[in-house]
């Protein structure tokens, strides 16, 4: 395998033949990212970038398959040749509702309606930089395979809807990645690591109350407040918070209130739960009793609810195998470097942050904004305490995944200052970085299908691929219609 510590001539040229294709790609990556920025479409609406993604992709020679899943803004590019491993890159590219903000400065800034985006979204989480990259390693790959004639396939996977849609959880459950051996991803961060980290199982249920309107002071008495039931609802959640395991979290969003008039007896009102433990069987349980709740609620008040179950996601499983590999193709490559002035304007944005350390990835501490070391490889290195679809691709094909740096450090994920350096230098520096780390670990895959057949006993041994069972009830419809929507 790939144990020995120093690279043979024959990786480095793999390496910097991929490393040097991306650098000759840089200028219409970085403005391809840079666009998707501006586009800030948000989740199963990103028409847009999925088209330019899946356009440069097509350009580059990759057969285009648009919709897959049933997912209108979901799409997956391939090329290959031979029997070689079957490869996915896993690519996202939907914004964040209420965080349009101009880019460059250092103070919150909504974008106005003449300048970039005008509908008040925001790439807080990088995801602009995530699909490009992944497409860049696409390309790169490619390249490598045409050139050296290696027998494999890659296939970019465009999955829509990351924040708040699971659009790959949707997307494993209709059968998409079927036939796919390995797949690699990355995200943006502050940090350069290989991510061996799990992450939370999540539920998204709609609670929606419907009781009766009438004149809260002439005839309270006929009214029923669908308010009241949500208010009464949170209230009992939030007693439940004593009684579950540490572990569990829930938060939730009143999403309608019934109205502005306090004369009104609200008839409507709506509350969304996201609800989050270490496995789906944990979020199974909580779920059941917040349901109680609910219905508990709805008796108090003289109510109805009519719960919709959303979207879930399961808990990440790491891939060792896999990881190792990739952890040797970023020693190889090393890390980005950044210019003084890419590290004074990093500053001026960590000077904004008030203690609002995230505790992510980061290991090693460096007094730089924008670090300039690789961490050490920790695998299984505890949760991220957050979810991610990703996770479900975990269960079914071994995947790996690594951060670079992208922004200053600490800066908080879905924030004004993320977006603000969504389209630095210093953010492009880590995309085009994360590509030539993804190409290498997929370039060297191809080179010894062996370990793509260790990293699947690996999955298997861990639970992996037949014990999966999707989270998302085969009934549940992602949300792509109007109706359906938020
Ligand atoms: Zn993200």
């Amino acid at each position: 395998m790939m144990a020995n510590a120093h690279p043979s001539q024959e990786e480095n040229s793999r390496v910097q033949q991929i490393a040097a294709s991306i650098d000759r790609l840089s200028p219409q990556l970085t403005a391809l990212s840079d666009h998707i920025w501006e586009l800030a479409e948000t989740k199963f609406e990103e028409f847009g970038s999925a088209r330019l993604l899946a356009g440069m992709l097509e350009e580059a020679g990759f057969d285009v398959s648009h919709g897959i899943g049933g997912l209108p803004t979901a799409f997956m590019a391939s090329f290959g040749q031979g029997d070689g491993p079957v490869i996915a890159l896993l690519g996202e590219y939907d914004a964040l509702p209420g965080l349009s903000q101009r880019d460059g400065v250092v103070q919150r800034e909504p974008l106005q309606d003449d300048s970039g985006n005008d509908n008040g979204n925001g790439h807080g989480c990088g995801h602009h930089l995530l699909g490009t990259g992944s497409l860049a390693a696409a390309i790169a790959l490619k390249e490598y395979l045409a050139e050296t004639g290696l027998p494999g396939t890659i296939r970019y996977y465009g999955c829509p809807a990351e924040e708040g849609g699971s659009g790959k959880t949707f997307l494993v459950r209709e059968g998409a990645f079927d036939g796919v051996d390995a797949a690699l991803t990355w995200h943006p961060g502050y940090g350069n690591a290989v991510v061996s980290m799990t992450s939370a199982a999540n539920y998204q249920v709609r609670y929606r109350f419907e009781g009766r309107s009438s004149h809260a002071a002439a005839s309270p008495h006929t009214g029923r407040s669908a308010l009241d039931a949500v208010e009464l609802m949170n209230v009992g959640a939030n007693y439940l918070r004593e009684h579950v395991p540490p572990s569990v979290r829930f938060h939730y969003a009143v999403t309608n209130t019934g109205g502005f008039s306090p004369n009104v007896v609200q008839a409507t009102a709506e509350v969304v739960y996201l609800i989050r433990a270490p496995e789906v069987r944990d979020v199974e349980a909580v779920y059941a009793r917040i349901n109680d709740i609910a219905q508990g609620a709805a008796l108090m008040t003289g109510t109805q609810v009519q719960i919709r179950f959303e979207k879930a996601c399961s808990n990440l499983i790491p891939n060792i195998t896999l990881e190792q590999i990739m952890q040797h193709c970023f020693e190889q490559l090393g890390v980005p470097t950044f210019t003084e002035r890419e590290q004074r304007y990093a500053a001026a944005i960590s000077a904004t942050l008030v203690e609002q350390s995230e505790g992510g990835n980061v290991n090693t501490p460096s007094p730089l904004p924008l670090p300039e070391t690789l961490d050490a490889y920790e695998p299984e290195a505890g949760s991220m305490l957050g979810s991610t679809d990703v996770a479900d691709v975990s269960w079914i094909i071994p995947t790996a995944q690594l951060e670079t740096v992208c922004f200053a450090r600490d800066t908080p994920f879905h924030s004004w200052q993320m977006v603000a350096q969504g389209r630095s230098s210093a953010a492009h520096k880590g995309m085009l970085h994360a590509a030539k780390v993804m190409a290498a670990t997929a370039a060297a895959l191809m080179a010894e299908p062996s370990a793509v057949l260790e990293a699947t006993q690996e999955l298997r041994r861990r639970g992996g691929i037949e014990g999966y069972a999707c989270p998302i009830p085969g009934d549940v419809l992602p949300p792509v219609h109007p109706s359906l929507r938020a």
